[in-house]
């Protein structure tokens, strides 16, 4: 039997699977028979998994075994019911990324991803491009609000270059998952991190041709320093898929403070009476758009 190696699985081909080995190169691996799903999941192997691998020639193998999932990230399974379809394995952190100005700047989809992150067991932080583009009216206010929530906020350009140096130091040896509206210059960014990398990026006007890829398709790149990205073009809208509307609340630290003041409980905090959370974004003291969010994602589970 050939020795086994350890390697990171970064993209799937068809039935194959693409693997960067520890010392750097890349194969492209089938998978052994033996090699089954977790129990809640319809997924063997996916990207970002960290696998053991044969050689059977020069650049290609097999992945004899995947290692235990730290984290994972995925969506309910096409027609089995309780399964997971596994997107990606193993990453530590959730950017969203947006824009400031097209497409506009979109606090509830920033809402979303976090609470995504949460649940997938990811460190969420924002990311802003655009910052060359005129600012809207309120994104000081947006920008404070989040920062005031100990979210990590980076304002970038990554047409100009602005912000980016800090962005690239803080990327350094994470797993970080890029998800954001298309159009928002996430191709832009991974161009403007990886040095010959080449990405097409997308003219507003041909952001709908986007919207065909019915799969979702994901690839981890490496990061000239060390650590991944994930990209995935399908990702574009977040769905909750496992939330319960109950826990909704618990994902907001703004919340936290309040709530065990509310007279109903358990409380929606979105319609009931002598509500202490809605009383605190009268007084100010949660911001305005966070609880509106909140309703909105409420009403969409
Ligand atoms: P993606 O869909 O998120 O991958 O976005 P792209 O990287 O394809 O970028 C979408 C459009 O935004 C392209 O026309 C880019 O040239 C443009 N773009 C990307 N970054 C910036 C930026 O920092 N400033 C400005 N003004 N435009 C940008
Ligand atoms: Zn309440």
């Amino acid at each position: 039997m050939s020795k086994h190696e350890k390697a990171v699985v970064v993209a799937t081909r068809g039935r194959l699977f693409d693997v960067r080995v520890e010392d750097g190169t890349h194969l492209k691996c089938e998978v052994r028979g033996g090699v089954k799903a977790d129990a809640d999941a319809t997924t063997p192997v996916a990207v970002g998994d960290d696998v053991l691998v044969s050689r059977s020639h020069k650049k290609g193998g097999a992945i004899e075994k995947v290692l235990e999932r730290r984290s994972s990230f995925g969506r309910p399974a096409k027609g089995i019911e309780g399964k997971l379809q596994i997107i990606a394995a193993n990453l530590d952190r959730l950017a969203v990324v947006t824009s400031v100005r097209s497409p506009s700047l979109k606090t509830g989809m920033i809402d979303r991803v976090i609470i995504a992150a949460y649940i997938g067991h990811m460190t969420p932080f924002i990311i802003i491009n655009k910052t060359d583009l005129k600012h809207p009216d309120d994104f000081d206010e947006i920008v404070a609000a989040y920062r005031s929530l100990e979210f990590e906020v980076f304002t970038v350009s990554a047409k100009r270059g602005d912000g980016m140096d800090e962005l690239k130091t803080n990327l350094i040896d994470h797993r970080t998952l890029f998800v954001g509206h298309s159009g928002v210059g996430k191709s832009s960014i991974l161009n403007a991190l990886i040095p010959g990398l080449n990405l097409k990026t997308k003219e507003v006007s041909s952001y709908s041709n986007r919207g065909k890829h019915a799969t979702t398709s994901i690839e981890l790149f490496e990061l000239p320093n060390g650590g991944y990205i994930a990209d995935s073009p399908g990702l574009k809208v977040m769905g909750l898929w496992d939330v319960r509307k109950e826990d909704l609340p618990h994902y907001y630290p703004d919340f936290e403070p309040f709530m065990a003041e509310c007279r109903f409980k358990p409380c929606s905090h979105t319609h009931e009476p002598d509500c202490a959370v809605k009383a605190a974004v009268k007084r100010g003291e949660i911001h305005e758009f966070r609880w509106e969010n909140y309703v909105a994602i409420a009403d969409s589970i």
